[in-house]
């Protein structure tokens, strides 16, 4: 079945395209796409970087993520493949490699400025106490 195309697949076995598409990102037929729409057996005669980059690239293409979905976001994501990275070292926009698909992109820090006031002194209204407080 090596160097099947995707439609030969998909009617030899009577699924449609996107099944294919699924079945081989989630390695459950044991077939990798070779860039094009040829289908190779893997990952046994290939890198199995080459096998997971591409799976993942496949993945994200057959996904629903949009733009926004990498904006403002509490975690950093691959915006090639949406893998996801840690974030508690990085304070400042930093250019960061990804380790799956090997994608290149920026990362911007982005602080949302909040401000806390405490009374210095006493409280010049309600005694010692906000007027929302009760005992
Ligand atoms: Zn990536």
């Amino acid at each position: 079945m090596s160097g099947l195309t995707v439609d030969q697949y998909a009617e030899e076995n009577n699924i449609n395209r996107s099944t294919v598409f699924r079945q081989c990102a989630s390695g459950k037929i044991g077939f990798y796409f070779d860039g094009s729409t040829r289908m190779i057996k893997g990952p046994k005669e290939e890198d199995e970087f080459l096998f997971n980059k591409k799976n993942a690239l496949m993945e994200f293409e057959i996904s629903e993520y949009r733009e926004e979905d990498f904006i403002s976001k509490d975690t950093i994501l691959c915006p090639h493949c949406a893998a996801v990275y840690p974030s508690e070292h990085l304070h400042r926009k930093k250019v960061l490699t990804c380790g799956i698909c090997k994608g290149v992109f920026t990362v911007t820090v982005e602080v949302i400025k909040s401000y806390t006031t405490i009374i210095k002194g006493e409280r010049l209204t309600f005694g010692n106490q906000f007027p929302g407080e009760e005992i």
